[in-house]
């Protein structure tokens, strides 16, 4: 199987990820901005015409593939013929992650970076010799779940190797055990998030983990970015949800938690959360699980302003009233999002900040944990809108990213970046990042809203939008650079949930100190002492 050196892609040869490789998801759902929201970006951003639109697959000039023949031959020795690509067909879909700036690569007609080859294992015995063939051979190694990313994680950096290749884990597919009575499932790292729902609800259980990312990301990528979901009142973070974890380093197998919880000294089981591909390869997640629930109920609200509505919140999570869904929109979020939604039908005028509050559970759980939030929410100066608006969210949760696709293509430029703090702080950091995107990006509408509440904190989730202009890849490095900076300084993490990659290296140093910087790294050299795995990702 010779490297493929011609400029444009090739015919596949291994199952291509299911998302289109230059935007988000199934280009069978990509939607047209309607005329009324043509004229609002213009009237608002000063939009004024289409962006020009990208090269097709084949017209992209790829970089021909490093990968020597010999390196190529010996990679399909371990994997078998079949699951190893150097087409560029198979390189180009695997080149990145899907933030906007990948969104804007993808869409130039300079030359582009990808992967030198593609791998495919099916076996853990299989991704060990990979990664001791690529020690030996001095191939870097980036792992490919879901290719959601949005911190340039799948960056084909090679670190100084010769080549770089995807190690793609959509072949561990598979619910490997399934405990019913502990609570407990084994699901295989490659398995999508409705690929895993769709396994555990045969057995009439439920994970619960719903990022907007949902029907593309994977359980390894979960695991390896600490994915947060929109249930994350209810059910927590993935991070939380996982209670074990099979992990293939290129010296060695790692398999931890032992125990629903444990003295054992420092739980390993938080270096690989979090580890972006950088440690080891996650092949198996042992997560928590419950029965789906009974029963669902939906209440929105609507509050005069964020400070009021965020205080609300507080109330809610501290006195643990128990939600499973719980966010709230500032006042530019919010009404942005009716004129973007689609209606469902009933919803009443929403005025000021938009609350959204799902219960799920028995109906005798839903029916107390409903009433007691509702009485926190209305005693905390919320007025009640009834169930439409918030299942008119539910209904639209997973469509926000086609609506970015249809802004870049109408000329817009539209991205986001999350943080979170104490309650305390929330006020000034929300202040300081909204200033630094507006101060960089003059006009820009800077949205926020409350994704993930703590009885201590919460995050908050910006959205930007400002018309592409000249050099949008330029201007919005800038603007995100001036978010980070204002993000550390007033005290948040550079990352609630999106995780490091490249694009939050530089921060990393300041979030975790330089003592923490030589932890990560001494780790790094115990695991992985030739470097070979996801350089240039996560740790500085
Ligand atoms: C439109 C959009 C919406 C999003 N919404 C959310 C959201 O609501 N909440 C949220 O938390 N995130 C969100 N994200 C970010 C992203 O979806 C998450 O980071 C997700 O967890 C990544 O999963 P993935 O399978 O796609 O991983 P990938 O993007 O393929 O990889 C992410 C990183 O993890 C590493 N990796 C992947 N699999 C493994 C493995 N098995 N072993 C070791 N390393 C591995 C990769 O090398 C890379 O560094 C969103 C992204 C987009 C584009």
């Amino acid at each position: 199987m010779a490297p493929e050196t011609q400029a444009g892609p090739a015919h596949a040869a291994l199952p291509l990820p299911p998302m289109k490789w230059d935007a988000w998801g199934d280009p069978a759902l990509a939607k047209e901005l309607s005329a009324d929201i043509k004229a609002l970006l213009a009237a608002a951003l000063g939009v004024t015409g289409d962006a020009a639109p990208g090269p097709a697959a084949e017209e992209v000039a790829l970089r021909p593939s490093q990968l020597a023949e010999a390196d190529l031959k010996a990679l399909a020795a371990v994997v078998g013929e079949a699951y190893v690509s150097a087409a560029a067909a198979d390189r180009l879909p695997r080149a990145g992650g899907k933030s906007t700036p990948d969104l804007l690569r993808r869409r130039s007609r300079e030359p582009q970076d990808a992967p030198d080859a593609v791998l495919l294992p099916g076996s853990e015995d299989e991704i060990a010799a990979l990664l001791t063939l690529c020690a030996d051979r001095r191939i870097a190694v980036v792992p490919f779940g879901g290719g959601t990313s949005v911190v340039g994680g799948l960056d084909p950096e090679r670190g100084g190797f010769t080549a770089v290749v995807s190690l793609d884990l959509r072949r561990f597919d598979r619910l490997l055990d399934l405990d019913a009575t502990s609570g407990e499932a084994v699901l295989g790292a490659g398995l999508t998030g409705p690929a895993a729902e769709a396994l555990l609800a045969e057995h009439g259980f439920e994970l619960g983990h719903y990022p907007q990312s949902f029907r593309f990301a994977t359980i390894g990528g979960f695991a390896a970015t600490r994915s947060s979901g929109q249930d994350s009142a209810g059910y927590g973070r993935f991070d939380e949800m996982v209670r074990g974890l099979r992990v293939i380093t290129p010296v060695g197998v790692l398999d931890l938690g032992r125990a629903p919880a444990s003295a054992a000294g420092p739980d390993l089981r938080e270096l690989f959360l979090g580890s972006e591909g950088a440690l080891g390869v996650i092949t198996a997640v042992r997560v928590r699980i419950h029965p789906l629930p009974a029963v669902k109920a939906y209440e929105a609200w609507s509050f005069p302003d964020f400070a009021t509505g965020a205080a609300a919140l507080r109330a809610v999570e501290q006195q643990g009233t128990g939600p499973t869904v719980i966010r709230l929109s500032d006042e530019a979020e919010t009404m942005v999002n009716l004129a973007m939604t689609e209606k469902i039908g009933g919803e009443p005028a929403v005025t000021g900040c938009l609350a959204v509050t799902v219960f799920e559970g028995s109906a005798e759980q839903v029916a107390a944990r409903h009433q007691l939030t509702r009485a926190v929410l209305a005693a905390a100066g919320g007025t009640s809108l009834g169930e439409a608006p918030a299942r008119a969210w539910e209904h639209g949760r997973f469509n926000a990213p086609y609506l970015r696709d249809s802004l870049l293509a109408a000329g817009a430029l539209c991205e986001t970046l999350e943080t979170a703090t104490d309650w305390r702080r929330l006020a000034d950091l929300r202040a300081a990042v909204t200033a630094a995107l507006t101060t960089t990006l003059p006009g820009a509408l800077v949205l926020c809203h409350i994704s993930h509440v703590y009885p201590t904190g919460a995050s908050l989730y910006f959205t930007v939008v400002a018309a592409l202009g000249e050099e949008p890849l330029a201007r919005w490095t800038v603007a995100k650079r001036a978010a980070g900076d204002a993000i550390l300084a007033t005290g948040g993490t550079i990352t609630h949930h999106h995780a490091v990659g490249a694009d939050h290296r530089p921060w990393m140093a300041e979030e975790i100190g330089e003592l923490g910087v030589r932890i990560l790294r001494a780790v790094k050299a115990e695991l992985d002492p030739a470097g070979i795995l996801n350089p240039g990702k996560l740790i500085p």
